[in-house]
């Protein structure tokens, strides 16, 4: 994998204004892989490695074309390539949790755990600093990194304010999680803003009707978010957290 983030793309913040209007910004809606967690190697290695296994050729770079979808979103887009059929349940269970043990002994070898995100503290106190909620809308239902949201952020998240794969009939492009966490959190979509680095992630936020900010933190050419709706897209999150009070000034 390549985690050069370079591209001819320019970045460019904001890329349009927002929209203002009535409605003061009350939360900031985080996904978590690969915004708040540099996760998203780990996975994609779990991910081609096991459904390879399995007769389901995958690239790394499908798992990052694919990020965002439920476990089971995933497997049954390469089980509907190469069987012609949906995953069953069963199988998708063997399969996610084949997936699993991969990253856990991935994340092992490389230095035990995910590392938090560069810039990502930085995002979350400024957004803390505004008043603003923080809730978290992941497609990964993995109870680990959960639990480490308050090892390393402490204080920004609380479950009632989580939408995770567990919560989620049809996950992420689907805008559920993210209508969703609107419900959680008592607000319209006017009153929020998101954070993703996926571009399916990014197509589920916009379905919400909730402006987007993208952070290409992977290796997918920046123009994908773009093409997706976002409003806004930054090199990193630092890049972000470095311009958040300008950019929240203005919406
Ligand atoms: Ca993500």
């Amino acid at each position: 994998m390549n985690d050069n983030n370079q591209s001819s793309t320019s970045y460019s913040p904001p890329l349009r204004e927002g929209q203002g209007g009535e409605s003061a910004l009350r939360a900031i809606l985080f996904d978590m892989d690969g915004v708040l967690f540099d996760s998203m190697p780990g996975h994609a290695y779990a991910w081609a490695k096991v459904m390879t296994a399995y007769g389901l050729p995958m690239r790394e770079e499908d798992a990052f074309e694919n990020e965002g979808r439920t476990g089971i979103g995933t497997i049954s887009i390469f089980t509907q390539r190469y069987w012609g059929r949906d995953a069953t349940e069963a199988e998708a269970q063997e399969l996610y949790r084949r997936k699993t043990i991969v990253f856990n002994d991935y994340q092992a070898a490389n230095g035990g755990e995910a590392p938090e995100m560069p810039g990502a503290a930085d995002v979350l106190n400024k957004v803390r600093a505004h008043g603003l909620m923080r809730v978290l809308v992941t497609g990964s239902a993995q109870q680990s990194l959960l639990t480490r949201l308050e090892k390393h952020y402490p204080g920004h998240f609380v479950p009632q304010l989580m939408v995770t794969g567990d919560d989620v009939r049809y996950g992420k492009p689907n805008p559920e999680p993210y209508l969703m966490a609107l419900k959680k959190a008592g607000i319209t979509a006017d009153e929020a803003l998101v954070v993703e680095n996926a571009p399916l992630g990014v197509r589920a936020a916009v379905a919400a009707g909730i402006r987007t900010i993208a952070v290409n933190t992977g290796p997918l050419d920046p123009q994908l978010l773009l093409d997706e709706g976002a409003s806004w897209l930054f090199p990193s999150m630092q890049a972000l957290a470095d311009s958040l009070d300008e950019l929240l000034a203005q919406v």
